[in-house]
């Protein structure tokens, strides 16, 4: 059989949420073990600069801040190791995960953190000028384009809700929808149908982002007319949805329609006891890195309620 080592409290994910989690484990002695999965540092290794993240007066570049989260962790006596979790057995107590498919961990407890990853267009352009005008996410990155025009591709709830944030700052935002409707519910369409400075496109699609160094224009086309348009911006928002990284956990743990882990409400419990899930694994709503760490922190306070129960009754 594979190697097996046991550890007391393994995290899986490295994100603000299972750094967090790692700080506050470590330093309530449950010895955590944080593996790191595919993106060290998670989501917030590809923005830029971080000004909404309170204690950082000056801002600071969000890969330099998953470097303070991962060395502060390691600080308190965080065991941080590069490595993804690839199976898990909820079946036996201990619980047992997989690494990199080779070996094995034994889990008393188990803290889920493995994040969303933004869905993108799939453009060679967008991804070229990500992070230079082209991103995921209008409240980290709307206030950089204070009084400009910008674009938003996208038409659920997020769209409108981001287009509407966008609207408060920017001069004009350009939304793109893809038919000619939108998916989001009335109330937000019917909002952002009546803000005089979001003009709506129809039946459109992006077909280039351009600019050398940063953004500087969108070319989008209408599928009804065949026309061209070229419209000037300086930024281009994908908000066409987000998809949570749970598949590890199908059939385990409970998840919405579209694999969010559901948690107890006001908890990080899931429906296996002794598993904790926190991050945008199980929050498709709010995605702020200061929601992830807080979540964090509670998977890690409930982990050690948990386990201390745990070692209660074995005595
Ligand atoms: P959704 O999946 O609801 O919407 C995605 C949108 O992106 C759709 O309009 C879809 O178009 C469009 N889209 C997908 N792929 C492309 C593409 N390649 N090109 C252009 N457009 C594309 O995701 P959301 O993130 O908006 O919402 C996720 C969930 O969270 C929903 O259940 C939503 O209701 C909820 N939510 C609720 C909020 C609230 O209540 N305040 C706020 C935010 C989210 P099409 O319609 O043509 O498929």
């Amino acid at each position: 059989m594979a190697d097996v080592e046991k550890v007391h409290c393994l995290i899986i994910g490295s994100g603000p949420a299972g750094y967090t989690a790692a700080i506050y484990a470590a330093r309530a002695n449950l010895k955590p073990v944080l593996y790191q999965g595919l993106q060290p540092g998670g989501q917030l290794t590809i923005t830029t600069d971080v000004e909404n993240y309170p204690g950082y007066p000056n801002g600071i570049m969000g890969p330099q801040m998953m470097i303070d989260f991962e060395q502060q962790a390691q600080r308190m006596g965080a065991d941080i190791r590069w490595g993804m979790a690839t199976k898990v057995d909820a079946s036996v107590r201990p619980f047992r995960v997989e690494i990199d498919e080779e070996k094995w961990i034994e889990a008393d407890a188990l803290i889920v953190a493995t994040g969303a990853s933004a869905k993108w267009l799939g453009l060679e352009s967008e991804q070229r000028l990500n992070g230079h005008g082209v991103s995921a996410c209008a409240v980290c990155d709307g206030f950089f384009f204070k009084g400009q025009e910008v674009a938003i591709v996208g038409a659920g709830d997020t769209a409108c809700e981001e287009a509407l944030y966008l609207s408060k700052l920017c001069s004009t935002v350009h939304m793109l929808v893809r038919r000619g409707e939108m998916r989001a519910s009335k109330v937000m369409q019917a909002r952002v149908l009546n803000t005089p400075n979001i003009k709506v496109y129809w039946n459109s699609e992006t077909k280039e982002v351009m600019g050398e160094h940063k953004v500087d224009s969108i070319k989008i086309l209408n599928h009804e007319t065949k026309e061209e348009t070229v419209i000037p911006v300086k930024a281009f928002f994908v908000a066409i949805g987000h998809t949570p990284n749970s598949n590890l956990f199908k059939g385990i743990l409970d998840m919405d329609d579209q694999g969010y882990l559901i948690t107890v409400p006001g908890t990080s419990k899931t429906n296996v006891e002794g598993i904790f899930a926190c991050g945008d694994v199980q929050d498709k709503n709010y995605r702020q890195a200061v929601t992830a760490a807080g979540s964090g922190c509670m998977a890690a306070l409930d982990t050690e309620r948990y386990l201390g129960a745990l070692e209660h009754a074995a005595h």
